[in-house]
């Protein structure tokens, strides 16, 4: 019987999830083996934690988005459903720095549209021009995007420049470590321009969004109610927070994915150093040694996925070279509680370009989720470099612990030492989805399409969070199976 051979080209979460999959087929009996193959000596690619006396320090990735289902999904699936721990959205307040002093995010921000009208009039993170050009906003007709565009272009036009220097700019480098004048509106805030069309206003586009839900949430409960009498409970129980995690830090997913894959079919520190393409599939060198294989599913970035595949096709090559990355650093400062004074309420702020620290933005983790700090310690995890400050990446942990110090103490009031610190760059890490990107995936699609047995997947292509990356892992996985299950058929 022919077996389907498939090589996955990176240990991140989008190989580790593929790699998951084609075990559980292959548990199941499908006539499938797989190699992970990763340059590095760890597997997880950007998704790395570590518990120091009791304390969970995410050098990585701290959690993700629970509105996405595919990664506490596979959390369950994994057995870590009671290690899932909610974000404390009772304390989610975020404050953005303006002029050193932290101003906290109006109430009734959504996708960063003004919906509350008192908290948008009387917030001090805006000033009178702004807060009329928000008030007019609801007066914009409805307009048809002719092409892509950048954020900064789209909320200029709604909202000012100024809530795009102390909103979006913030908000995306926080995210992406991007920029709002280079990242692509449709790509990155489909919603909104879907909203533009339809309504012409944001805000009024985002309310009727909401009324909408709220609506659909109502109908359910009632449903509910009438069927169990239990209505107000489900409610209440189906009420998510923003972000989840995992107890034992986000590498308790990274590590209960590797125990589960096949022994022998991971390659530690073993890059892929070339990819042919041969009548029988593909060639994969790595590790001074040439194997074939049927199918190669590509979870490197796509800078990497781009120089292995340029010698097959030279165009898809460049196309996936010419994704932007940016790269970032993380700084995790653990203090004695008392020592370091009183925090304000909320789970950390975000500092705008205009600024001009190194720091983009900075956690409360302690504050974020409970019971991943010991009683008593307090931990602050300070996020840097993106898209404008890459040069930061050069400096020593020393000078870069330092540089955090001297901002938090400006901000913050902070002269507490901390009893550990702890900091790790990121290189390239990022995809930015920069404008034109949507298009940029239809013609890699395409050319994709065009080689037999090769998938992408990671986070340059359909989102850049750990739940999208999980579901094209696996997506892709699958894919191959059943296309493999269904020629095994048509020709066995
Ligand atoms: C600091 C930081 C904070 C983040 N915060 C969040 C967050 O809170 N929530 C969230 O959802 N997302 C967050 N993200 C984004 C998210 O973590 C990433 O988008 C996601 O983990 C990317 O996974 P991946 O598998 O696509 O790529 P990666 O994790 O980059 O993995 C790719 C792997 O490929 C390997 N590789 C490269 N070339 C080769 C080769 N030739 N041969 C073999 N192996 C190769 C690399 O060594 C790497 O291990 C964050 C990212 C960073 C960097």
């Amino acid at each position: 019987m022919n077996r389907m051979r498939t090589a996955i080209v990176g240990g991140g979460i989008a190989g580790l999830a593929a790699a998951y999959e084609l075990e559980k087929a292959r548990a199941a009996g499908a006539a499938v083996e797989y190699t992970l193959f990763e340059a590095r000596d760890r597997v997880g690619g950007s998704l790395d934690s570590e518990i120091v006396d009791g304390t969970v320090l995410e050098r990585g990735p701290d959690s993700f988005l629970t509105e996405k289902p595919a990664a506490a999904e596979l959390c369950r699936e994994l057995g870590l459903g009671a290690d899932l721990v909610p974000s404390n959205d009772a304390a989610r307040k975020t404050f953005i720095v303006v002029k050193n002093r932290l101003v906290a995010l109006p109430d009734g921000l959504m996708f960063l549209v003004p919906t509350k009208l008192i908290p948008t009039a009387t917030t001090r993170l805006f000033s009178l021009g702004t807060k009329l050009k928000m008030g007019l906003e609801l007066l914009h007709p409805p307009r048809r995007a002719e092409g892509d565009e950048a954020v900064a272009a789209l909320v200029e036009r709604h909202f000012g420049a100024e809530a795009v220097d102390r909103l979006a700019d913030p908000l995306l480098s926080g995210i992406y470590g991007g920029d709002a004048a280079q990242l692509s509106a449709r790509a990155v805030l489909p919603r909104l321009v879907e909203m533009e069309n339809e309504y012409g206003s944001l805000t009024r586009g985002m309310l009727a969004a909401h009324a909408k839900m709220r609506a659909r949430a109502k109908a359910a409960a009632a449903k509910n109610g009438a069927g169990n009498g239990n209505g107000a409970a489900q409610g209440a129980a189906s009420a998510r927070s923003i972000f989840t995690t995992l107890r034992g830090g986000m590498r308790q997913l990274t590590g209960a994915l590797e125990a589960r894959l096949e022994p022998g079919s991971v390659r530690l520190s073993t890059p892929v150093s070339e990819l042919k393409k041969v009548k029988d599939g593909w060639l994969v060198a790595a590790g001074g040694d040439a194997e074939l294989y049927d199918a190669v599913i590509l979870a490197s970035p796509a800078w990497a996925a781009g120089v292995l595949l340029g010698p097959v096709d030279p165009e898809l090559g460049e196309e996936l070279g010419g994704i932007p990355y940016s790269s970032s650093i993380t700084v995790n400062l653990v203090y004695d509680e008392t020592k370091l004074g009183p925090l304000p309420d909320g789970f950390g702020f975000l500092v705008p370009a205009s600024e001009g620290r190194a720091m983009l933005a900075c956690t409360f983790v302690h504050r974020k989720f409970l019971g991943r700090t010991p009683p008593g310690k307090a931990v602050l995890r300070a996020f840097l470099g993106g898209m404008k400050n890459e040069a930061l990446l050069t400096e020593t942990d020393t000078a870069l612990v330092e540089t955090v110090r001297r901002e938090l103490r400006e901000i913050l009031g902070i002269e507490a030492d901390p009893e550990r610190t702890q900091v790790s760059r990121w290189r390239r890490a990022m995809a930015q989805y920069a404008v034109g990107h949507q298009e940029r995936i239809k013609r890699i699609a395409a050319r994709v399409a065009a080689l037999e047995g090769l998938r992408l997947v990671g986070n340059a292509y359909d989102g850049i969070g750990i739940p999208d990356c999980i579901r094209l892992g696996r997506g892709a996985a699958r894919e191959l199976v059943a296309k493999f299950e269904s020629h095994e058929t048509v020709v066995g």
